[in-house]
């Protein structure tokens, strides 16, 4: 249906250009073919923010868009079912978006009175299209298994496991294969399933049906891997499968550990997370150029970490946010932690690593750690932020409104302000409308 402002314009078109009704009526009618639904888990409004300047060409004199900016639509509210508050955990969040129903945090598309609430992906199967997760977790983590199962409890994991393995989506790539059992794979493999353990096996996948877990429990993150952009690899292989069904398909991706560094107040492997799930983005949209008939909404669960641009406290207020700084570190804090010399001059590995000549009460913090692994992480990462001017308020989420990107058919649905369950129930509502056989295009 029509925003009240779309059908003003709608209308004062068609008072200007009496063909405009010919082009009205085949936009709201011509059925979307196909669904993508991206997550930037934790990815908030500064965390977008900031991506633009981190991936921004310093050789020109302005500041280039990203990706996200040349498709942003509408925000969204987040909060779960006020018997919560109004912070969202990823569980509500995801079930919100999978289901377009609020429930409690904790819950996997269940609600403690209505039980189990359908998702997306169960409507999509009924349609007779096919569908599809791929994510940086473990497969049974909160938001793919929102989309994938129901369960009251999201850190049972095991559980969620079996129950996504009991009806299983067409397409599945991220980690977990801790979780898979034998008798998963058995039965996966009579349904004609092909399972992918390694990341070779991602250019090899041969039938329409494709389990790849690649690590035990999540991957690794971005800034660490030998690629840097599995996302985006997984997402190009999900596209490639699914579009092979003909009556189309509806898939989830979700950049997960963008709310982990975001847990971790870690600016730089978030900005390294983000660019993974801004690369995948780049794949669905040269995907959705040969495929017109599909529908992208891209959004957040929640925000996280309560990251500000600057941090200045009074009376000493500079404003002033270092991208450059951020760039000019290749490592995660815990990957330099781990990795650090023991005989070879540690200062200068720090001060390598981190990009810039180390102060004396940096060394001095550093020093007085360098046997407590754990505590080192969390002062390189607060050196980070104090270099960079990178402003944090916790480690959890916090209830800010998310952004919405969308393009394609039918994404004015997604304009303006709308709470997270309005995207589900449009989602939803779109894959109701189409038509249960549809000629392959
Ligand atoms: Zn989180």
């Amino acid at each position: 249906m029509l925003h009240p402002a779309q059908r003003y314009i709608v209308l004062l078109s068609l008072l200007c250009n009496p063909f405009a009704f010919l082009y009205a009526a085949q936009a709201s009618t011509k059925p979307v073919k196909n669904i993508i639904i991206m997550i930037g888990d934790g990815m908030g409004v500064s965390m977008t923010s900031a991506y633009r300047y981190y991936q921004d060409n310093p050789d020109t004199p302005e500041f280039e868009a990203s990706l996200f900016d040349r498709f942003l639509v509408g925000m969204a509210s987040t909060h779960p079912e006020p018997v919560s508050g109004y912070v969202t955990d990823s569980a509500a969040g995801g079930t919100a978006l999978a289901t377009g129903y609020k429930t409690h945090n904790q819950m996997v598309s269940t609600h403690p009175h209505k039980k189990k609430l359908k998702t997306l992906l169960e409507f999509a199967q009924e349609q007779g299209k096919a569908t599809g997760v791929v994510v940086t977790s473990q497969l049974p983590h909160a938001t793919p298994a929102a989309f994938l199962t129901h369960h009251p409890k999201r850190f049972e994991y095991q559980k969620i496991m079996d129950k996504i393995m009991e009806h299983p989506a067409d397409v599945m790539l991220g980690g977990g294969l801790k979780y898979l059992k034998s008798q998963h794979e058995q039965k996966l493999q009579k349904q004609g399933y092909q399972i992918l353990k390694t990341w070779k096996q991602l250019n090899q996948i041969k039938s329409s049906k494709v389990l790849g877990l690649f690590t035990p429990v999540a991957l690794n993150k971005a800034i660490d891997a030998v690629d840097p952009y599995h996302l985006t690899h997984m997402t190009q292989a999900a596209l490639k499968t699914l579009s092979q069904h003909k009556s189309g398909f509806v898939l989830m991706i979700e950049g997960s550990q963008i709310d982990w560094a975001a847990h971790s107040n870690d600016i730089v492997t978030a900005m390294h997370e983000m660019q993974d799930f801004e690369q995948a983005l780049q794949q669905v949209l040269t995907f959705t150029k040969t495929h017109p008939d599909t529908l992208v909404v891209v959004t957040a669960d929640h925000a996280t970490g309560g990251l500000s641009l600057g941090k200045s406290i009074a009376p000493n207020y500079h404003y002033h946010w270092d991208a450059d700084q951020i760039r000019r570190i290749q490592h995660s804090p815990d990957y330099i932690v781990q990795h650090m010399p023991l005989n070879t001059p540690q200062r200068a590995y720090f001060a390598k690593q981190l990009g810039f000549p180390l102060k004396q009460t940096y060394w001095q913090q550093i020093k007085a750690h360098l046997k407590d692994k754990k505590q080192l992480v969390s002062i390189l990462t607060t050196i980070i932020n104090e270099e960079s001017n990178t402003g944090w308020t916790t480690h959890g989420h916090t209830g800010d409104d998310v952004q919405v990107f969308a393009f394609g058919k039918q994404s004015q649905l997604f304009h303006g302000y709308q709470k997270n369950t309005d995207i589900g129930r449009h989602l939803i509502n779109v894959v109701k409308q189409t038509p249960h056989t549809q000629d392959a295009s």
